[in-house]
């Protein structure tokens, strides 16, 4: 596996319970707003596999749980067996995916080795934007591979939710009406605002200043919750792994490490 990062403990991350959270390298979008744009190369500096199972297993009587994020976990060929050790440590899983490998998720499943899943929304599945990804090399767009995955979720009854980070030119009112109708059913879809202080493309952000604020959210939700619960995360969380020392006590966001310097100090 190609971790690029790991949060120690969040509590924001897997519903109801105290999880760490995995970062893993490589992405196959270019969402100019992501805001972990040193996990996207998968050449970005790594953390051991190693290290951070043996994290795990050194707090598996404090920890539910570990979310896989990334990047794009299911990009990683050795996930299935990365989470297969993990599991046998008695833990949670959840995948947060962009949704660009549905068969993965399936397989995934199939073979309980994931507990949740958070699929990504983008944009509207019906006009995607290339800006965010573009086609894969056989012409395919990758709005069809996330509604392949939407239905695979909605199907399935498997314990999921959906995000959207509401970041124009992607999300409009229009967007959310036509994800909405898509996403129909009992998944929980969660509205987060985008946060313009650490972009993988500053330059391409700058040209959409007017960004939508807690009203527009607010009317977001009122579009959408025709459709599907749908509910708004005003107060944006960092997730990015920021510096920590031992010394620093624990406090929301939790502490964070990035790079194999940073994973000593676990051990
Ligand atoms: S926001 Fe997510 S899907 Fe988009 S580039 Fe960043 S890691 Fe990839």
């Amino acid at each position: 596996m190609l971790l690029g990062g790991l949060n120690k403990l969040s509590t924001l991350d897997y519903p109801s319970k105290v999880s760490a959270v995995a970062f893993t390298l490589g992405c196959d979008f270019r969402c100019p707003y992501c805001h972990n744009p040193d996990l996207l190369s998968a050449g970005g500096p790594p953390v051991a596999e190693s290290e951070v199972l043996a994290y795990l297993d050194k707090r598996k009587n404090l920890i539910d749980a570990l979310v896989v994020s990334g990047g794009e976990p299911t990009l990683q060929p050795d996930l299935p067996a990365f989470l297969s050790q993990v599991k046998a440590m008695g833990y949670l899983i959840k995948l947060d995916t962009n949704g660009s490998n549905p068969h993965i998720g399936k397989n995934l499943n199939a073979s309980s080795l994931i507990d949740s899943v958070a699929l990504d929304l983008k944009a509207d599945l019906t006009d995607w934007p290339e800006a965010l990804a573009p086609k894969t090399a056989d012409g395919t767009s990758p709005a069809t591979k996330i509604l392949q995955t939407l239905n695979l979720l909605k199907d399935s009854g498997f314990p999921s939710e959906f995000r959207t980070t509401c970041a124009s030119p992607f999300v409009t009112a229009q967007a959310i009406l036509s994800l909405a109708k898509l996403a129909q059913g009992d998944i929980p879809w969660y509205l987060q605002q985008y946060r313009p202080d650490t972009v993988a493309n500053p330059a391409y952000m700058r040209r959409f200043p007017d960004q939508p604020d807690e009203n527009d959210l607010l009317a977001f939700q009122k579009l959408a919750s025709d459709y599907l619960p749908c509910h708004v995360r005003l107060a944006s969380v960092p997730r990015t792994p920021v510096p920590f020392t031992a010394a620093q006590l624990p406090t929301a966001p939790f502490p964070s490490l990035r790079g194999s310097d940073a994973l000593a100090q676990v051990a």
